[in-house]
């Protein structure tokens, strides 16, 4: 299948203006949209240099940030940007991982964080209705007086938000048990390029009236229309829980025993967390934290069972540690016994201050494949690595539950980051793995997404892309590019 080369004059209008960068916002547009928000609602300047320019950027290059606080004004906001073709770049808690909120010269951001809201919460339903702006561990920490919970977790909850948390399809430590965000989503209210609103807000588990049209905008990064309002499904809040740290000599006793402790717990299984010893030992060297085990074996795996019943469940999850030792899938186990073990085990997985410090130039990812390819693919990108800097610094950790695998490297000089980056993605491709499991494309991995895409599966993004946002207005060059054209 061949790829149809745009030109540039062919590219949309917005798309166009971005590719040129550079590119100064139109003082009539800047005016009208000084009319639509209050005086908060519009920051220029410094007031936009001097914020968190989000993770692996350096500086916000908009030239404006407009922070609506009503569905009508983003409604108002776009259409007036789409009358303009004005790039805009959407803006949620900025803790995303593959650049997708990185502005140009000449962007608008438009951020949700004044639309934070929790509007309702349905008890009997078990349904929140928030604003796309609210923060995670703030709708986490709310619901702890219903004895609800939303169970995304991840570590970036204290400043992600739920409509970031959507653009994205976040999927965190949870996964294994409840699914990522698109299970998690029951509607979306979502404004589109034009200014059109998409009211899909179903609040049933169960709708099968056509196509779902939330899973549109589920994972899309801000490239197809800005989320204003979810509906989101809530979970009864569990009220035991036990945390084990283990370790193992093979990655095949991980796999084994990922199998035997799902079926062992009965459904209470609900993470599965990997830490090779690289990472263990970075995080549990000296000054760092208190190591629950010693670091002398190539993995360790975090495992928690949430459940109803804590001294039942505290026995279960015994029995089922203690045969996974018998049946040799565990060299040794620690159980979590008090909040604070509890805390210290998470720590040494969440933590990731030592390993960005110890491994310069640090670079970051985020893939998935099958459980059972991961020990060849780890190897294989061990011995690529090694081969061109026998120096560079490796480690893997991740939702290996999910077949998610994080891996932190240190390795050459900056330059070089296209050869690391082949030395991890290039393999995926002969075992259908995906080059993003749950962070996404943005900027930082559009090169290598025909890895996991097919030439049609893109062409028919683009295409969907073009319908709902015709002029390229909406978080331009991120996640495809339109000059690539349809396949
Ligand atoms: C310490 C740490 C740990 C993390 N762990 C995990 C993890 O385990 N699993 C995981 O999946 N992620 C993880 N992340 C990454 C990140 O937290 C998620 O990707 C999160 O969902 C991003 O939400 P955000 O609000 O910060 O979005 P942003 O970073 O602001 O934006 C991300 C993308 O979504 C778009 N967007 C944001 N809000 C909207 C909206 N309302 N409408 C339309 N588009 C929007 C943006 O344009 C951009 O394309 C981690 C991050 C950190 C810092």
């Amino acid at each position: 299948m061949k790829a149809t080369h745009l030109t540039t004059e062919q590219l949309p209008d917005a798309a166009r203006r971005a590719g040129a960068g550079h590119a100064e916002m139109d003082p009539q547009l800047l005016s009208a949209l000084r009319s639509l928000v209050d005086e908060a609602g519009l920051l220029l300047g410094e007031d936009v240099r001097s914020r968190h320019p989000g993770v692996f950027m350096s500086r916000i290059e908009a030239d404006v940030i407009v922070r609506p606080t009503t569905v009508e004004q983003v409604s108002q906001i776009l259409a007036l940007c789409n009358e303009y073709a004005q790039p805009v770049v959407v803006q949620g808690g900025m803790s995303g991982w593959v650049r997708a909120t990185q502005t140009r010269p000449g962007d608008l951001a438009l951020s949700l964080e004044r639309m934070n809201q929790i509007e309702s919460v349905d008890l009997a339903n078990r349904t929140a209705v928030v604003q796309a702006g609210v923060v995670l561990e703030t709708l986490q920490d709310h619901l702890q007086q219903f004895g609800l919970i939303f169970p995304l977790d991840l570590g970036g909850r204290g400043s992600c938000q739920l409509g970031g948390n959507a653009a994205t399809n976040a999927g965190g430590v949870r996964v294994i048990r409840y699914g990522m965000m698109r299970e998690q989503v029951l509607g979306i209210e979502a404004v589109l390029a034009d200014g059109r609103v998409v009211s899909s807000l179903n609040h049933m588990i169960k709708n099968n009236t056509g196509y779902d049209l939330k899973q549109l905008f589920i994972g899309s990064e801000g490239t197809l229309g800005v989320i204003t309002r979810l509906v989101l499904r809530l979970r009864e809040q569990p009220s035991s829980s036990n945390t084990a740290m283990v370790c193992a000599s093979s990655f095949d006793q991980i796999a084994r025993l990922l199998r035997h402790m799902d079926g062992a717990l009965g459904g209470q299984l609900s993470a599965f967390e990997l830490l090779d010893n690289n990472f263990y030992s970075v995080n549990t060297a000296a000054g760092r934290h208190q190591p629950p085990l010693p670091s002398d074996k190539p993995f360790y795996a975090i495992i928690e069972s949430l459940g109803s019943d804590q001294q039942h469940d505290a026995e279960m999850f015994a029995r089922a540690l203690e045969k996974g030792i018998e049946l040799g899938m565990i060299d040794d186990a620690v159980i979590a016994q008090s909040e604070r073990d509890k805390q210290g085990i998470w720590n040494i997985r969440e933590d990731l201050e030592h390993v960005v410090h110890d491994f310069q130039p640090f670079y970051a990812f985020d893939i998935s494949l099958p459980v059972g390819d991961m020990e060849e693919y780890m190897q294989l990108v061990t011995e690529r690595l090694h081969g061109q800097w026998p120096e560079g610094l490796i480690a893997f950790l991740g939702h290996v539950g999910d077949g998610n695998l994080h891996i932190a490297i240190g390795a050459g000089q900056e330059p070089d980051r296209e050869q690391v980056e082949a030395c991890v993605y290039e393999p995926l491709a002969q075992y259908g793995g995906s080059v993003s499991a749950e962070h996404g494309i943005g900027l930082e991995k559009k090169r290598w997404f025909p890895i996991s895409r097919t030439p049609i599966e893109r062409s028919i993004m683009h295409s969907m892309k073009a319908m709902l946002d015709p002029k390229g207005i909406l978080n331009p060059g991120k996640v495809l590019d339109l000059s690539e054209g349809a396949a």
